[in-house]
């Protein structure tokens, strides 16, 4: 769903640099010489972009530095802000720079957005912050197109929590929230996004596996999402889910689907079976093909996600060759994903202990870039109509 231009009014800054100021039904946008400022419709922040320099700042007041480096082989330069001096310099600059450009809008509407911009300062920022960590609990992950959705928290953690790669919810019990706390969630979401929910139209309903929740409860959590929200502004529902959990039948999944359910991301992580055993991630592989052919079926769309180096040096031929295979089999389309994601091995993963016990050399970062180019190689789908094939990098994720 796209966003509806509302006023574009040219604009001069100080120094003398030609620009432009978009005010859409969701967001306002400031372009001035190679200079980019994206704020949503209370005035925070999203993207600001000034020497060269681009800082994505998340609802949870964490800012995250970004930079291509080159699209192939795949390199960024990603740099988690730590220092809040940092980041008030960042806001502060942003606003000082503001000022210089946007003195000449007269335009009421657009003038009452920029006040609002002007307002959010770092102080109010904070204290944004603040209000989002007691709303939420930590999001600790998305898929990449997710960044910019509202997520809904109405089950908590992942059932399984186990595999060994994966350290994203350690910090908290699996449960199910009930309608009513889900409730109470949503209408604290709802008041405190206030116009800036605009510019988030898919709902992603977290945290790791929503769709484990009985599919009677989860039509009623989509019921309570569409009660406090926009219906015309809402692209869809969005979800993680596994495939070794009981999966839902057709029946179900169709009426989710009907229900606005647009896409579920499963963690293959590998086709080889003796991979996942490494990962500790339950198999076989082959549900995850029967899982997938079971969403296209009912109509809803899938992102399969990949981890890349998986095994290390030892599995390399085994993951891509059992990958592709089960990749091939799945009945992806244009409308779905493949995500290729660079294992990171965190300090605290188990998966640093069991390469130990298992022997493995870790990939090269190099070693990587051939691990995706043999990967891809070796799927075949027909174009024009095969599946978007991205990667997906957990260090760049902010929300
Ligand atoms: S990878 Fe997924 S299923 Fe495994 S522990 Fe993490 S969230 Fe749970």
């Amino acid at each position: 769903m796209s966003s509806t231009l509302r006023y574009e009014i040219d604009v001069l800054s100080a120094d003398g640099l030609k620009g432009k100021v978009w005010l859409y039904d969701d967001s306002l946008r400031i372009h001035v010489g190679k200079e980019v400022y994206v704020f949503d419709l209370e005035g925070r922040p999203i993207f600001i972009y000034y020497n060269d320099r681009l800082f994505v700042r998340g609802l949870s007041g964490e800012f995250v530095e970004k930079k291509w480096l080159s699209v192939r082989p795949h390199r960024r330069f990603l740099r988690r802000l730590r220092d809040d001096e940092e980041k008030r310099r960042i806001v502060e600059y942003t606003h000082w720079r503001l000022g210089t450009i946007l003195n000449s809008v007269d335009e009421d509407e657009v003038t009452e957005v920029i006040d609002r911009v002007f307002d959010m300062n770092y102080w109010r920022l904070e204290v944004d912050a603040d209000r989002f960590r007691k709303i939420y609990l930590p999001i600790s992950i998305l898929p990449p197109d997710q960044y910019l959705s509202l997520v809904l928290q109405p089950v908590i953690g992942c059932p399984y929590n186990k595999c060994s790669f994966c350290t994203f919810y350690r910090d908290r019990r699996f449960r199910i929230r009930s309608v009513d706390e889900f409730r109470e969630h949503v209408a604290m979401v709802r008041d405190f996004m206030g116009r800036g929910v605009l510019i988030r139209k898919k709902v992603f309903l977290a945290d790791a596996n929503a769709l484990i929740a009985d599919t009677d409860l989860l039509y009623e959590y989509m019921d309570v999402a569409l009660e406090y929200l926009d219906h015309d502004s809402i692209e869809g529902f969005y979800a993680f889910t596994d495939y070794f959990h009981k999966p839902k039948g057709i029946d179900e999944l169709r009426k989710l689907r009907r229900k606005g359910l647009k896409r579920v991301y499963i963690g293959l992580e590998s086709g080889s079976d003796d991979v996942l055993k490494i990962l500790n991630k339950p198999g076989p592989s082959s549900k995850a093909v029967e899982y997938v052919k079971l969403f296209k079926k009912a109509g809803i769309n899938v992102g399969v996600i990949v981890l890349i180096g998986a095994g290390g040096r030892e599995y390399y031929d085994d993951h891509v060759q059992k990958t592709a295979e089960v990749l091939n089999m799945m009945p992806l389309d244009g409308r779905d994903i493949i995500y290729l994601s660079r294992l990171k091995v965190r300090e605290e993963s188990p998966y640093r202990y069991l390469s130990l016990k298992y022997g493995l050399t870790s990939l090269t970062m190099e070693e990587m870039d051939r691990q995706i180019s043999d990967l891809t190689w070796k799927l075949k789908f027909d174009p024009p109509n095969s599946p978007v094939v991205a990667e997906y990098d957990i260090d760049e994720f902010v929300y």
